[in-house]
């Protein structure tokens, strides 16, 4: 009898770098860390470790804090307690379907969990409560449909998970052709990092053609590509991303500011350059979330401010059109100033999305503490509101609601 045939990139997915190889292979590295075995095996319990040979051969091994490294390899820090396990609520998207796996985030748009695996796992997830597992996954698409074709005011749909691409081309390919049959979805979003941690998966010529055939004008496939540091674009990322576009599919990136990765305005410069210079439109830029296992890599959001706008004043219109965003469970907010007057730092947020559409485009002024991560003082006292009305109380009755969610 003949095996099943796989191929390359479901080949170099048995072949990562599991927690067992982290002390066979790089015993002395995580030592100086301040690892111990069993230490990576408590962290592996709560947040899986995976990195693909492809990424590994980016990391400079000898530098324990080489960018690369601090995105894949686990750190003692992760079993802290404080942070959220869900900090968004993505848990009342999902009430509002009804049906497992398919969140409506806000009114046009509706995002379906395709898959609950990643090729490698990024030790900042704001999913870390769900990646690894299928727990989120939507197992009933046909109830997905059904949803998304009774709600009309839904033109476009994310596929995420995990990493989209996980998913089969079997199952992408039934995902995107019972989606087509929707007349009212026009984008269809794919989320992924697969590009950087797995470029072979888009040497996949029945991968190619499933999105080719998906993608045409006025109903274009988009692929969002999470691209967190600029040593991530080496040529075979660039060959993927190339693959895509040749497949007609649209390109947009979307980034994390963290702590100790990204957080100098040199390095965003060089990120958003070579975002750009890829031929993908920069789309967002997100505050790390101070997700539970995941808050050492969130920055104060005044010192993030600083460092974003000061790469701006050195970046062209098109590499700076992307949106610093902190994605709160109220919605998606754009920090869009900060200015200081006398002791006090004020800070404008402005819903770019809201949950609730009646504060989409308004705007909240708040006194700010510098070392504050998030809206909701997370890490200290709640910050006094100056102006903002109806957006504000909003805001602060989701932020409960989520409290009391988590
Ligand atoms: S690829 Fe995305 S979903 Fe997967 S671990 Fe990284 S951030 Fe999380």
């Amino acid at each position: 009898m003949r095996g099943v045939r796989h191929e390359r990139w479901q080949r170099e997915l048995g072949q990562r770098i599991t927690a067992k190889q982290v002390f066979r292979r790089h015993g002395e590295l995580a030592a100086a860390k301040g690892l111990t075995d069993g230490l990576v095996g408590m962290i592996d319990a709560a947040y899986p470790i995976a990195i693909t040979r492809h990424y590994a051969k980016r990391i400079d091994w000898s530098n324990p804090d080489d960018p690369l490294l601090r995105i894949v390899f686990p750190d003692a820090e992760e079993l802290r307690a404080d942070g959220f396990g869900d900090q968004s609520g993505e848990w009342i998207s999902t009430r509002k379907t009804g049906v497992p796996g398919l969140q409506h985030k806000y009114g046009p748009t509706a995002l379906l969990m395709v898959a609950g695996t990643c090729a490698a796992y990024c030790r900042y997830c704001f999913r870390r409560r769900v990646v690894g597992t299928e727990n989120e996954t939507a197992l009933d698409l046909g109830a997905a449909f059904s949803y998304i074709a009774r709600h009309r005011e839904i033109n476009n749909v994310l596929l995420t998970g995990g990493d989209a691409f996980m998913a089969s081309n079997f199952r992408l390919a039934e995902i995107l052709g019972r989606l087509r049959q929707i007349g009212h979805v026009g984008v269809i979003r794919l989320g992924t990092k697969m590009p950087v941690y797995l470029p072979s998966r888009f040497s996949d010529p029945e991968l190619l053609r499933i999105l080719e055939s998906h993608s045409s004008a006025g109903k274009r496939v988009c692929v969002v590509s999470h691209i967190d540091h600029p040593g991530e674009l080496d040529s075979q990322a660039q060959e993927a991303h190339a693959k895509l576009m040749g497949a007609g599919v649209h390109l947009r990136s979307q980034s994390v500011l963290m702590r100790g990765v990204n957080d100098s305005p040199e390095t965003l410069v060089e990120l958003f350059r070579g975002i750009t210079d890829a031929g993908i439109a920069p789309h967002y830029l997100f505050q790390c979330r101070p997700v539970k296992g995941g808050t050492h890599f969130a920055l104060p959001l005044i010192e993030g401010y600083g460092i974003v706008e000061e790469a701006k004043r050195h970046l062209s219109g098109l590499a700076k059109s992307f949106r610093f965003i902190m994605s709160h469970v109220s919605g998606k907010m754009e920090m869009v100033s900060v200015e200081r007057r006398g002791r006090d730092t004020f800070a404008v947020f402005k819903y770019h999305q809201a949950r609730d559409p009646r504060f989409l485009g308004s705007s909240i002024l708040v006194t700010y503490r510098e070392k504050s991560f998030w809206l909701d003082g997370v890490f200290g006292q709640p910050h006094q509101i100056i102006a903002g009305g109806e957006a504000a109380q909003y805001a602060i009755t989701q932020a409960r609601l989520l409290a009391s969610g988590n």
